[in-house]
Formats: structure tokens, C-alpha cells, sequence
């Protein structure tokens, strides 16, 4: 059985806006068909159930740590990163009952939020059962850091545990530019099979790139007074040049966070991957960092875009839409073209985008219904409900 479905404002994102279309669907959320007003007049159609509101496609989150859920209120605003990873060190143990009992709320307000896909870091194998039980996708990263260490071992316990993750999707991932040095990323680059996808955090601060071009700066410190810093030699050039030369090119590629990555880091980087992805996190951004990207990163032409929650540990909330907010708010950036980065670039990115990402016949992508009301001296307020 077909039934149809309307709003005052559909997005089928890989297509203009349509206003008041009709999306005819089967029982289990499959899209038939996008029509205009005028199809669904000229065919006659009856019983098309009208939301006052838009109908977008579910929202892919890809970048997210469901293993810090746990830390959500835990760590002060604007910390800096260092000051973040530290809190981040000293916090994370905590009685695993807690760390899934966290982990589940955090995937049941992901749910709630319309998130339908997600990208996730995971250092260990305690995400999987939340994962398996959950009605969103997981892709799972499972990261890797390495110092002056050996990269074989570090190796073997990573593909291990994305063995361990199956039949769950994952692939390796390197942590950051300033904590995998260059044995491990050519080592991980040997281990990605064509049919893996990565994701590393990139240029999130900018002591991480002082660290590469000049040897200096807070990381010094802080990996120093660890006994972690790792011996390579200074680039003379920023973080982005060190890891992304050494990783797989033929496999998608997500940069994460950028903040701090200039117009001709993005230049490089695009001559050097052809399968770059660029995420933005701007709620954990402003969190950590309180900064956002530059503009020349989110107005660039010919890069794709995706949107990232990052953890609770380093945001309010796990909300697609609440990330679109602020990119409207704080870099006026049009809802409409942040969608597409928050749906089918995120879908592409992990490659599910023949289900997900689009209104588009055949998909299933999920269907969510935002309704804007306005609440008087308190603002505007969007409600989010899953239609499917
Ligand atoms: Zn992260």
C-alpha cells in the first residue's frame, strides 16, 4: 500500500525545494515517488496527510564519540583542546554499567533528533551492543594513536577490534595529526581495504598546527611532559601536511572539525585526496575552542561538506538541526544548502547513499517533520518528529 505525505515545504535535497509536495511512500518508509501540488491535482490523489511544517530526510551525524555520553555537563566551556583532552583523560573510566546506560540515552536522543546514520569514533568495544540494538545506522572508526611506538601492534589490537565490532561496518582510523606519527599512518594506510572509509580529526586548534611548523607551542608541552612526543621532523608547514600525504587515497576521507585550516591548507589538501570529505562540528567547536571555522571553508566551492555532533562531552546535545542553527546564526549560512552537508554529503561520505541522504524513489532515508513556532520574547522554536 502506498500512502502520501505533504508539508508547506519539501526537501528532497538532491532537488530544489518543493512547496507543498507530496511524497508518496510504501508501509515501510521506501519513497515511491516526489511529486509537485500539481502531480498529486492532475492524478487525483486522495488522502495525503498535510503536516504544517517541512518534511526533510533523516540527518547524518559523522562525527560522534557514543563512548563519552557519560561525560555530558562534565567538562567547563572553553577549555581549549589540551585543556579538553585532558579533562577527557582524567574523566573517561567509569563503571561500564554507567558508560551504557549513557551511551543509550545518547543514541535514543540521536534517534528522537531524526538522526537516522552516524560515523562513530570508538577506542574500545563497549558501544557495540547499543549499537546493534539501535534503529540508526553505526558506522564505527576505530581509532588509533601512536607515538614513537612500534606501529605493528598498535596495528594488530585495531583490527582486532574492528573484527570484534562485526557484523557491525568499521574501519581504522588515525586519531590526529599531532598524536600518530608517520609509521602508523602508512601502516594503517596498508591495512584499508577498498571498501573502508576513514576519518581523522584535523587543525581543531591552533597549537596544533604551530606544533608542525614550528616545533613549538602548547603540544610541545603537554605531549612532553607525557613522554609522548613523538620524533618527526618539523614540516615548516601546518598540521594537514603532515598525516593527509600518507593516508589511502582511495577510499572516502573525513577531515574533522578544521577550525583552524586556512584557505591554502584546503587548496593542498584537495590536490593531494581525491575522496576528501570536511566536516564541521560547530557546537563543540564553540564549546572547546570557542571558535568556528573560517569562512573560505564553508563557502569553498568545490568541497564537500558534512555536519558532526562531536560527543556530550563536548556539547549540549546530539542535534543535527541544532548544528545547522548555528551555522545559520553564527556564519549565515542558508538552511537549505547546510541540509545538503547534514544529509546526502554525510550519506556519501559513508557510502549508504542509495538509502539514505534523499528523497529520491527507492530510498528509505527517514522522514522528519520540523515544525517552527514562534514563543513570543523566548524566540523561535523548531520541533523535530519522525514521520518514519
Ligand atoms: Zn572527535
Amino acid at each position: 500500500m502506498v500512502s502520501y505525505v505533504s508539508a508547506n515545504l519539501v526537501y528532497p535535497v538532491a532537488t530544489p525545494p518543493i512547496k507543498n509536495g507530496v511524497i508518496a511512500l510504501k508501509n515501510d518508509g521506501t519513497i515511491e515517488r516526489v511529486l509537485t501540488a500539481e502531480e498529486a491535482k492532475a492524478q487525483a490523489i486522495e488522502h495525503i496527510q498535510h503536516y504544517d511544517g517541512i518534511l526533510v530526510p533523516g540527518f547524518v551525524n559523522t562525527h560522534c564519540h557514543l563512548e563519552l555520553s557519560h561525560l555530558v555537563g562534565q567538562i567547563p566551556q572553553h577549555t581549549g583542546l589540551i585543556g579538553f583532552i585532558k579533562k577527557i583523560l582524567a574523566l573517561r573510566q567509569q563503571p561500564e554499567a554507567e558508560i551504557i546506560s549513557a551511551m543509550q540515552k545518547a543514541d535514543a536522543q540521536m534517534y528522537a533528533n531524526g538522526i537516522v546514520a552516524v560515523g562513530d569514533i570508538s577506542n574500545e568495544l563497549v558501544s557495540k551492543q547499543v549499537k546493534q540494538n539501535s534503529q540508526i545506522y553505526y558506522h564505527t572508526f576505530v581509532e588509533l594513536f601512536g607515538f614513537n611506538k612500534p606501529a605493528a601492534p598498535i596495528i594488530a589490537k585495531g583490527l582486532q577490534l574492528k573484527k570484534d565490532f562485526y557484523p557491525l561496518k568499521a574501519s581504522l582510523a588515525p586519531h590526529a595529526p599531532y598524536s600518530v606519527a608517520s609509521s602508523l599512518l602508512t601502516a594503517i594506510s596498508i591495512h584499508t581495504q577498498s571498501d573502508d572509509i576513514l576519518t581523522i580529526h584535523n587543525q581543531e586548534t591552533v597549537a596544533e598546527n604551530e606544533f608542525f611548523e614550528k616545533g613549538t607551542g602548547a603540544f610541545v608541552d603537554f605531549l612532553g611532559a607525557v613522554n609522548l612526543l613523538f620524533d618527526e621532523p618539523i614540516l615548516n608547514q601546518t598540521a594537514i601536511h603532515h598525516a593527509l600525504p600518507k593516508l589511502p587515497k582511495k577510499v572516502n576521507t573525513l577531515l574533522v572539525h578544521n577550525t583552524f585550516t586556512s584557505a591554502a591548507d584546503i587548496a593542498f589538501a584537495t590536490k593531494t585526496h581525491p575522496k576528501l570529505f570536511w566536516c564541521l562540528c560547530p557546537n563543540a567547536n564553540l564549546y572547546i575552542e570557542n571558535n568556528l571555522p573560517a569562512n573560505h571553508l564553508l563557502q569553498h566551492e568545490n568541497i564537500n561538506l558534512t555536519l558532526g555532533t562531536d560527543s556530550l562531552a563536548s556539547n549540549h546535545q546530539l542535534c543535527i538541526l541544532s548544528e545547522i542553527q548555528t551555522l545559520q546564526a553564527e556564519r549565515n549560512v542558508s538552511f537549505e544548502q547546510a541540509l545538503t552537508w547534514a544529509t546526502l554529503n554525510g550519506a556519501k561520505f559513508l557510502g549508504i547513499d542509495a538509502q539514505f541522504g534523499s528523497f529520491e524513489a527507492g530510498k528509505k532515508p527517514g522522514i522528519i517533520w520540523l515544525k517552527t513556532e514562534d514563543q513570543g520574547n523566548k524566540g523561535l522554536k523548531t520541533s523535530i518528529k519522525r514521520l518514519f
